[in-house]
């Protein structure tokens, strides 16, 4: 017999909207950077819910809570679900939000069906989702999956310059970093509610996205320098015109993200700084910062070999020096066929309607996966908006979300 689980929509909406008071701005506009007063009273009063839920709570050296519902073989690695409260400046009150509060819900709602699941069934709440501090985004879940190495994390720094071992002692976050590391197969499996943060779902009028894939962006800057001069006195032949080289790497990197054979490839570049930057002056040198995302790595890694070798063409040509430095390189995840299937069941089961979508935004379940077989199921949210305070998704479309996560975590821990 399929579990029938309970959502009571109106408590987690009251949560909800109790969550989105505690901002460093006046409401409706929540800010609530990761250490902030707001973030540490936030994840005070998320504790508080789990702990009245009987779930044992602890929070690592970083700050990722862990609220674990205890299965009746409370041996076996438990099945994960959860996201983030940290939100941008001038940011909504769904983002991340909707699969830790809808995460507990989705548990409670099981506790009332009388459930017991054999596996345990574990909320996370990641710190940092948001690059806002640190400028890195999925702080938590980097350490967690061990994919942020702990000499890197030694070296983030806030713009005030404080380090992170600084600014996480004073949000009393204590203990050694190399502990945030979960070792592979902690988790049994992963699964993310977020709302979608683009328009598909809502226009195409359906109640789910049932993630296969999660895009991740490769960055890298690109430094061109070439010969400056007087715009009139120096003569077309033999200009080394960093500018016009940079041109032609940005239509390269375009034909090359276009011509990848796959829809999923783009490639942008978001930053292009000229200088001297005078209308009477040859450019002598050019940044370029540009993003390469694919739900396929190895497509993603021909457009970068593409792009080093629109690099050597042109600085051959031109007479310029290119150089490129790699920003990072997260790879994609391929969601789990199991997980995947749990979902599809659910669904059908609830009478809710899904189609299967790439997750263009990258998630902290991009690098639990690389701990653990994860899965993401999103709901809409109202014209795609999102990172904005009039971000919104409907009581139905977030019942219908947290109901299909409860069946979901049902059959996943058993
Ligand atoms: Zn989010």
């Amino acid at each position: 017999m399929a579990i029938e689980p309970f959502v009571e929509i109106h408590s987690l909406l009251d949560e909800l909207k109790a969550l989105a008071q505690i901002s460093e701005e006046e409401p409706p506009v929540v800010t609530r950077v990761v250490f902030s007063a707001a973030d540490l009273r936030a994840r005070a009063y998320v504790q508080s819910l789990c702990e009245s839920t009987w779930l044992t709570v602890r929070q690592d050296a970083i700050g990722n809570m862990l609220a674990r519902w205890h299965g009746t073989e409370p041996d076996l690695a438990p099945v994960g679900t959860g996201s983030h409260i940290d939100a941008i400046p001038n940011a909504g009150m769904y983002d991340g939000t909707v699969g830790v509060l809808g995460g507990l819900e989705a548990i409670r709602s099981l506790q009332r069906a009388g459930f017991h699941p054999r596996r345990s069934i574990e909320l996370v709440i990641f710190t940092s989702e948001e690059p806002t501090l640190f400028g890195i985004g999925c702080l938590g879940s980097r350490m967690m999956g061990n994919v942020l190495t702990l000499a890197a994390a030694l070296k983030l720094r806030d713009k005030q310059d404080h380090g992170l071992d600084e600014l996480r002692s004073q949000a009393r976050f204590t203990g050694a970093l190399e502990s945030v590391a979960l070792p592979p197969g902690y988790f049994h499996q992963f699964v993310e509610l977020h709302i979608e943060q683009g328009p598909l779902l809502e226009q195409e009028g359906i109640d789910l996205g049932l993630v296969t894939h999660i895009a991740a962006p490769a960055s890298l800057r690109v430094t061109i320098e070439g010969e400056g001069g007087h715009a009139g006195g120096r003569l077309m032949p033999g200009r080394k015109d960093a500018l016009a080289a940079a041109a032609e790497l940005i239509l390269a990197l375009e034909s090359a993200a276009k011509s990848s054979g796959a829809i999923d490839t783009v490639a942008t570049v978001g930053v292009c700084e000229v200088f001297p930057g005078a209308v009477n002056s040859i450019p002598s040198r050019v940044n370029l910062e540009t993003d390469i995302r694919d739900t396929d790595g190895a497509r993603r890694n021909r457009v970068i070999d593409a792009l080093h070798a629109a690099c050597s063409d042109v600085s051959a040509r031109r007479g310029v020096t290119v150089t490129t430095e790699l920003v990072n390189a997260d790879p994609p995840a391929t969601c789990d066929t199991a997980i995947l299937a749990a979902m599809e069941a659910s669904a059908q089961e609830a009478g809710r309607s899904f189609k299967r979508m790439v997750s263009r935004a990258y998630h902290d379940s991009l690098f639990m996966a690389r701990i653990a077989p994860v899965a993401m199921l999103f709901i809409p949210c109202r014209r795609g908006w999102s990172h904005r305070p009039d971000e919104y998704a409907s009581p139905e479309w977030i019942a219908a979300g947290v109901d299909v996560l409860a069946r979901t975590l049902a059959k996943l821990a058993g």
